[in-house]
């Protein structure tokens, strides 16, 4: 899956927690139960957010082909966050387009 699609999933997840949490303010007798469901979906989007976001120190600093933003990959596939270009891993483990920048945006190959 595109690291860049985890990081929204996280996003998303952190989120979802957080109004779970605070729907208990509504239903007090669910409350208990509300806030250990809550707080596992935002502990689960900040354990993605440390694989694949921005916090991962390991992650590989790179400038975007297409753009020449400053960005930080992660995983087999992964999108650049300002242009979307799509960018694979190679086996020296540099992020290289799977179409050359200029060229237009076809269909990627999957897999
Ligand atoms: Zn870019």
């Amino acid at each position: 899956m595109n690291a860049n699609r985890w990081r929204n999933g996280a996003l998303v997840l952190m989120f979802a927690g957080f109004f779970t949490m605070y729907g208990g303010v509504y239903k007090l007798q669910w409350m208990p139960f509300l806030l250990v469901l809550g707080s596992l979906g935002v502990l689960a989007g900040i354990l993605i957010y440390f694989r694949f976001g921005p916090v991962n120190p390991r992650l590989r600093t790179m400038d975007c082909p297409r753009c020449g933003e400053r960005i930080r990959l992660a995983g087999e596939r992964d999108a650049c966050p300002h242009c979307r270009l799509a960018l694979y891993r190679t086996a020296a483990g540099t992020y290289e387009p799977h179409v050359p920048p200029d060229a237009p945006q076809g269909s990627p190959r999957e897999g």
